[in-house]
C-alpha cells in the first residue's frame, strides 16, 4: 500500500505550490518525505464560524486530501483558539462573550467548538490529525517564553512581558512574509494609543497582565495574567511538527501580523524558521467587501442550508455550497452572491447527476477488437489534465472544468452517441476511477439525497420549532425521530434550531 501510494507521488508529475513566503510558485518538496507536517490557524470559538471561516477551513481541507491521495504520511494540526484573541480594546474575545452571556468561558469554548465540529462535518471537511488548543498548552507556552527572554529577545514590564521587536530586527528582519519594513511600521504606530508598558509601540505581548476583572487568567511569576494570540500558534506548531515543518497555513487576513509574530517567535526561540512553505487562503467576501462578524456582513452556514436570510430565494445543500466555494482558486478572492450560488448549483447537480450514471455504468462484455484510439487519446489526456490541474498549485477550478468533460464523455456514453466498446476496459476504467476519486475523495463532494436545497427538510424543521413553541412534546420527540430515521439530527441552538447529518 505506502510503495504503491509513494508510486503515485512519482507517476502523476510534481506539485506545486504559491510560497507566501517566496512569493513564487515552487516545487512541493517535503523536509522529510514522504512525511508532510501541516500547521493550519484554526478558530476562535466565541461565535458560530460563519461562510467565510468555512471556506478557508474548506481550501486546507483540499490540500490534506490532494497530499494524502498522493501518498504523503500528512500530519495535519489545526489549533482551536480559546483563550488570548484579543479584541481593539483589549478585551478577550471569549471573555467578553462569557460576560454577556453569564457562563464560564469553558461553556462557550465547548459549545462553538462543538458548532464548529458540525459545520465541518456537515461540509465534509475531514478532521485533522491533532486538533490542540491553546488552553491545553499553557506550561509550553510559559517555557517559550522563558527561552525568550533569557535569550534577550523579550523583556517584562509591570506584569507583563512583551517580545522585543527592535532587537529582533537587528538579527532577522521583521515583516517578511507580509513584505512590510520596520521603518515604515515604527512610523504608522506612533499614532497607537496605550502601549504604555511597551518599550515599543510595535512590540507584541507574550504573557498580558490580567485587568482585576479579567475572567481568564492563570498564576506565573510574571502576573496572573494570560498569553498573547501570536504565541499559542508558535507553541503547538513547533510540539507536534517539529522545529522546522512543511506547510503553515491560514487565511491571508493572518499573514499580519499573526504569522510574522510567529516566524519572529520561532526564530527567537528555536533559530528556525517555522514552516518551508507559507499558503494564504483568500478571502469570501459580499460585494467586494471581506465577509466577517464584526461588519456584520457573515452568513452562517445553516443560513444558507436554510434559505433563511433576506439575499437568498432558496436554500442550498451543503455539498451545493462546498462545490461553491471550489470554483474558485483559493488564492483568489470569492463573492458571495444568489446569483453565482445559482450558477453554481446548476453546475454542481449535472455533476451529482453523472456520477449517479457513471456509478451505474458497466463495462461490456465483448471482444474489443475495433477500438478507437483517438477516443482513448482523449479520454486518457482529461484524466491526466485532472492530476495536472491539482499539481498546479491546487486548481480546484480547473479540475472541476476537466471533471465536467470527463463527464461530456460519460454522457455520450450514456445517451449511446459513443458506444463503450469504442474504448478499451482499461480506459473505462481508468474515467470511472478518476471522476469518482476527484470529485469524492479529493474534492470531497459526496452523494447527497437532496440535492436541490433542504425545502422538505426546512418545512419538518419549522414543524419542530412550533411543536418546540407550544411545549407540544410527543410531536417534538415524533420529528426527532422522523429526522433520525433520515440520518439528521437536531441541535437545538439559542436562536434557530440546526441540524447535522449522522455519521
Ligand atoms: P478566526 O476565527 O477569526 O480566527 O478565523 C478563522 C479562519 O478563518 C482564519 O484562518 C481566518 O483567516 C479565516 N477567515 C476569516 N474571515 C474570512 C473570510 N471572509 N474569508 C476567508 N477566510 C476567512
Ligand atoms: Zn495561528
Amino acid at each position: 500500500m505506502h510503495i504503491a501510494k509513494k508510486l503515485l507521488i512519482v507517476t502523476i508529475g510534481k506539485l506545486k505550490l504559491t510560497n507566501s513566503l517566496t512569493r513564487k510558485k515552487e516545487l512541493f518538496e517535503p523536509i522529510n518525505s514522504p512525511k508532510v507536517g501541516m500547521y493550519v490557524c484554526g478558530p476562535t470559538v466565541y461565535s458560530n464560524v460563519h461562510l467565510g471561516n468555512l471556506r478557508t477551513f474548506i481550501s486546507f481541507d483540499i490540500i490534506n486530501r490532494y497530499l494524502k491521495f498522493l501518498g504523503y504520511k500528512v500530519r495535519y494540526v489545526r489549533n482551536i483558539t480559546d483563550v488570548g484573541h484579543l479584541l481593539d480594546n483589549g478585551e478577550d474575545k471569549i471573555s467578553k462573550k462569557a460576560r454577556i452571556d453569564k457562563l464560564e468561558p469553558m461553556e462557550i469554548v465547548q459549545k462553538f467548538t462543538n458548532d464548529f465540529h458540525n459545520v465541518m462535518k456537515t461540509f465534509n471537511v475531514l478532521p485533522p490529525d491533532i486538533e490542540p488548543s491553546a488552553t491545553g498548552h499553557l506550561l509550553e507556552q510559559i517555557e517559550m517564553i522563558e527561552t525568550l527572554l533569557s535569550r534577550g529577545f523579550a523583556y517584562q514590564a509591570n506584569g507583563s512581558v512583551y517580545f522585543d521587536l527592535i532587537k529582533y530586527n537587528k538579527l532577522h528582519p521583521y515583516g517578511k512574509l507580509s513584505g512590510r519594513k520596520m521603518a515604515d511600521l515604527i512610523n504608522q504606530s506612533r499614532t497607537l494609543e496605550g502601549q504604555d508598558d511597551k518599550k515599543n509601540p510595535l512590540d507584541f505581548a507574550l504573557w498580558k497582565k490580567a485587568a482585576p476583572n479579567h475572567i481568564m487568567k492563570w498564576k506565573t511569576k510574571w502576573s496572573y495574567g494570560f498569553p498573547g494570540w501570536h504565541l499559542e500558534c508558535s507553541v503547538m506548531s513547533t510540539k507536534y511538527l517539529g522545529k522546522q515543518f512543511d506547510i503553515h497555513g491560514g487565511g491571508l487576513d493572518l499573514k499580519f501580523p499573526h504569522h510574522d509574530c510567529e516566524i519572529a517567535q520561532c526564530l527567537g526561540s528555536l533559530d528556525k524558521e517555522p514552516a518551508k512553505y507559507w499558503m494564504h487562503t483568500n478571502m469570501l467576501t459580499v460585494n467586494g467587501q471581506k465577509m466577517s462578524k464584526s461588519l456584520g456582513n457573515s452568513f452562517l452556514p445553516w443560513q444558507l442550508i436554510y434559505g433563511n436570510h433576506k439575499l437568498l430565494d432558496r436554500g442550498y445543500s451543503p455539498m451545493a455550497i462546498r462545490f461553491f466555494m471550489l470554483q474558485s482558486h483559493y488564492a483568489s478572492t470569492l463573492d458571495f452572491s444568489n446569483e453565482a450560488l445559482n450558477g453554481s448549483l446548476k453546475g454542481y447537480t449535472k455533476l451529482a447527476n453523472g456520477i449517479r450514471i457513471l456509478k451505474e455504468m458497466i463495462y461490456p462484455k465483448h471482444d474489443a477488437l475495433n477500438v478507437n484510439a483517438a477516443l482513448i487519446n482523449q479520454i486518457s489526456k482529461i484524466c491526466d489534465d485532472c492530476h495536472n490541474a491539482m499539481n498546479d498549485d491546487f486548481n480546484t477550478a480547473l479540475t472541476i472544468g476537466h471533471l465536467f468533460n470527463l463527464l461530456k464523455k460519460v454522457n455520450s456514453f450514456y445517451s449511446k452517441q459513443l458506444s463503450l466498446t469504442d474504448i478499451n476496459q482499461a480506459t473505462f476504467n481508468r474515467m470511472k476511477t478518476t471522476l469518482l476519486t476527484f470529485t469524492e475523495e479529493i474534492l470531497g463532494i459526496k452523494p447527497e439525497k437532496n440535492i436541490n436545497g433542504h425545502n422538505l427538510l426546512k418545512f419538518l424543521l419549522e414543524d419542530y420549532a412550533k411543536a418546540k413553541a407550544t411545549k407540544n412534546y410527543k410531536k417534538v420527540d415524533l420529528l426527532r425521530q422522523l429526522l433520525a430515521e433520515e440520518g439528521i439530527t437536531i441541535n437545538d441552538m439559542k436562536d434557530f434550531i440546526g441540524w447535522a447529518y449522522n455519521e
